[in-house]
């Protein structure tokens, strides 16, 4: 496979940018990752012209896939043709926020905010304000985006920063605990009750293997927060609008959290991010509230379109159907060439997300120190390696998930486990 270009590209982008790239994960493939000229329904193309069939799906925010339908393209084009920003409230920020409203639930209120980053961080500063306490349980294994208080490992009683740069007063305000773990939940409540702001949980892990909750964990730690006069928020940057459709993964879970973290699919293939929730906890925030947030470009009109426009087709189609159900098939299929070729894996996912762990007992791992274990080199030689060469493009590292888009199709999918069937 011709890549001359791309490494031609990433000599230029290691002499002026970090690591040749503007996002750590994106460098995690060696040599060198390769550069996409463009995307083509379920597929992209790169600098040099291979395509391949693209599991990544922009790491999540392309629910219809590169070729968005002629509603969502229209209504880009129309908001950025009329001036791309302006610094003042649009009613096309008011649309989304009513759609959002509408169809979730625990969100009777939403800010919109840039990326899911900035969405955790001001739901984090939104818990302390509101319940003028400082520490956040988060689980190990899960990923709320390059925020201060997140970037954080260790467990409950010994933490440190997780990045350079983060001071350890930061780390000294997170509990990290085992994901699907009650007991630690309780330990650090019984510890801490009185000084937890919240507990923040991806409903699934999505970043770390995909790790779906044991039966009653999300009720557990419903329970367990109110009991306490904590909050309990739901980071949805990729479940939401994916896991349980329109209702997120809290209405396929039935748990109602405090407050919900939102990205990637709500702005349609455009930086994004929003945090929703009860009337009164939203109302915290400024100019109504305490809690300062802003931002220049927050309800940027292109993304509430996109996101909006997004949305309401998925609505109005079987979008998420044929997701799903592509998803299912492509975990059935993927679960039949495991057993048959490589016992010791194990298939995660649900909905559109899909994922083969490389546990080695072929049991579903149940937490972080699970997924870790089953790191492997395997994952680069034989899936990344071997799957690309044979025009399959999955996720950039073994952790993080791959989506099904409503572009891609039954031959991408049979094409697909052919690939594993050969890789494997
Ligand atoms: N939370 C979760 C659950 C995520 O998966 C991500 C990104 N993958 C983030 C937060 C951070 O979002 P962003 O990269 O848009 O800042």
């Amino acid at each position: 496979m011709n890549d001359d270009n791309s490494r031609e590209l990433y000599d230029r982008a290691l002499s002026v940018m970090p690591g040749g790239v503007n996002s750590a994960v994106r460098a995690a493939i060696e040599p060198y990752p390769f550069f996409v000229q463009k995307g083509d329904g379920g597929h992209i193309i790169d600098a040099d012209g291979n395509r391949y069939i693209d599991w990544v799906m922009g790491l999540g925010p392309l629910m219809l896939g590169h070729d968005l339908p002629q509603p969502v393209k229209s209504s880009i084009q129309q908001k950025a043709s009329e001036g791309p920003m302006y610094g003042m409230p649009t009613e096309i920020e008011v649309d989304l926020a009513e759609f959002v409203v509408r169809h979730v639930p625990s969100v009777e209120k939403i800010r919109f905010v840039n990326s899911g980053t900035e969405a955790t961080t001001s739901a984090v500063r939104l818990a302390r304000g509101y319940t003028g306490r400082n520490k956040i349980v988060i689980n190990q294994g899960g990923y709320h985006g390059a925020q201060e208080s997140t970037l954080v490992e260790g467990d409950a009683e010994n933490t440190a920063p997780s990045s350079a740069g983060v001071p350890q007063a930061f780390a000294e305000h997170t509990l990290p605990v085992p994901f699907n773990d009650e007991e630690a939940v309780r330990k650090v409540f019984e510890k801490h009750g009185d000084d937890i702001a919240a507990v923040m949980t991806e409903p699934i892990l999505g970043n770390y293997g995909i790790v779906h909750p044991t039966d009653g964990y999300h009720d557990f730690l419903r329970e367990i927060t109110e009991d306490h006069g904590s909050l309990l928020i739901f980071d949805e940057v990729i479940t939401g609008f994916r896991v349980g459709g329109l209702g997120c993964a809290q209405s396929e879970f039935g748990v109602t959290p405090d407050l919900t973290t939102f990205g990637k699919i709500i702005g349609g293939g455009f930086p994004v991010g929003a945090i929703g929730g009860k009337a009164e906890i939203i109302e915290q925030f400024a100019p109504s509230g305490p809690v300062f947030q802003a931002g220049t470009f927050s309800g940027h009109p292109v993304t509430m379109a996109a996101g909006l426009e997004t949305l309401k087709f998925a609505a109005e189609n079987d979008v998420y159907d044929h997701i799903d159900g592509l998803g299912d098939r492509l975990r059935s299929g993927l679960s039949d060439i495991v057993a048959e070729q490589a016992p010791e894996y194990t298939v995660a996912g649900t909905a559109g997300m899909f994922k083969v762990i490389f546990t080695r007992d072929g049991e579903a791992p149940q937490n972080a120190a699970d997924v870790k274990n089953a790191e492997t080199d395997r994952w680069r030689r034989v899936f990344w390696g071997q799957m690309k060469d044979q025009g399959i493009v999955l996720s950039q590292n073994q952790f993080e998930c791959q989506f099904v888009s409503y572009n891609h199709t039954d031959e991408d999918v049979e094409e697909t486990l052919e690939a594993y069937k050969e890789a494997l």
